[in-house]
């Protein structure tokens, strides 16, 4: 199976103050993990402006502009920062995972996987949060939907935190389904399971601190999948976050690095029986290098077809 590997160095040239979390080290350690795997590279390129004005509006874009520093950082908020290549890494994030949907839907490859940063899922319509600036995955399906010409899409969040972001994003989009199990309580504080979209096309799956990888795969099996298979996208995106792995500092669920291998192997069999196999992912969190690294190994082998 092809599956492709989209990113880009100006990934690597977001900056964060020194001991933050999300920082440039997480990139380069995907990507030397990767660097031996049989994949087909693409250079990320920058998202066409109107790909990301169908999530966020001007004023969002105008107030990042204005914001970005020529030199040294500037704070958003408490978590999320600004470096003089950070605009740029944003609109290559953008661009990797429309590039991603570009190879799957033209038949060059089956799987694609979007080695970005930094992350999205939380950056709402007109707020950067919680290090993130563009709702990337929310422009995908966007651009899946509006640009192919696709019916139906689902995004498929299993990074620890709820992905508040794309749910601003879509929730009032029935062309689109969203699901998120993530750690409750934790930042960001949303994603309760009465969440349910403007049209019954949110689901929430809250989680205590301490979930292990039983717990989770039922949440899955029993909540999430179903709801993915009644929907029958056309094309399904994952926001791939490792930090539900035990060693994550910003996390508390307790999964090995091989329990990404078992939750996308699952996620799979869905998407081959809903849409042919078509699946695009987009790195999210993960914030301890060696189980960052050994979560996307799993993760990408299997979306290569591998198990
Ligand atoms: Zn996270």
């Amino acid at each position: 199976m092809v599956t492709a590997l989209i990113t880009h160095s100006a990934c690597l040239g977001h900056d964060t103050p020194p001991g933050h979390p999300e920082r440039v080290e997480r990139l380069r350690t995907v990507l030397a993990v990767l660097d031996g795997m049989d994949l087909q590279r693409h250079e990320a390129p920058m998202a066409a402006e109107a790909d990301i004005l169908r999530v966020h509006p001007e004023s969002h874009l105008r107030a990042l502009r204005e914001a970005a520093p020529e030199e040294g950082l500037v704070a958003l908020d408490g978590d999320t920062f600004l470096s003089p290549g950070s605009l740029e890494a944003a609109w290559r994030c953008v661009g990797a995972a429309l590039k991603g949907v570009d190879l799957v839907l033209g038949g060059q490859a089956q799987t694609a996987f979007a080695a970005v940063r930094p992350p999205g899922h939380h950056a709402e319509r007109e707020t950067a949060m919680g290090f993130c600036l563009f709702g990337t995955v929310a422009a995908a399906a966007k651009y899946a939907l509006d640009h192919h010409g696709l019916a139906r899409v689902a995004i498929l969040d299993f990074d620890v935190h709820h992905g508040n972001g794309t749910q601003d994003l879509v929730e009032d989009d029935p062309r689109i389904l969203f699901c998120s199990s993530h750690q409750a309580p934790l930042f960001p504080g949303t994603g309760a399971a009465h969440e349910t979209g403007a049209d019954d096309n949110v689901v929430n799956v809250p989680l205590p601190a301490g979930t292990d990888w039983p717990t989770l795969r039922r949440a899955w099996n029993r909540t999430i999948l179903p709801r993915v298979e009644a929907f029958a996208p056309e094309m399904i995106f994952i926001s791939a976050g490792f930090d539900c792995h035990r060693a994550d500092p910003l996390g508390g669920m307790t999964l090995e690095a091989a329990d990404f291998g078992l939750l996308t192997e699952r996620i799979m069999e869905v998407a081959e029986e809903c849409c042919g196999g078509r699946v695009v992912s987009v790195l999210e969190g993960g914030y301890d290098l060696a189980a960052l690294a050994a979560g996307v190994a799993e993760h990408v082998n299997v979306l290569k077809g591998g198990a």
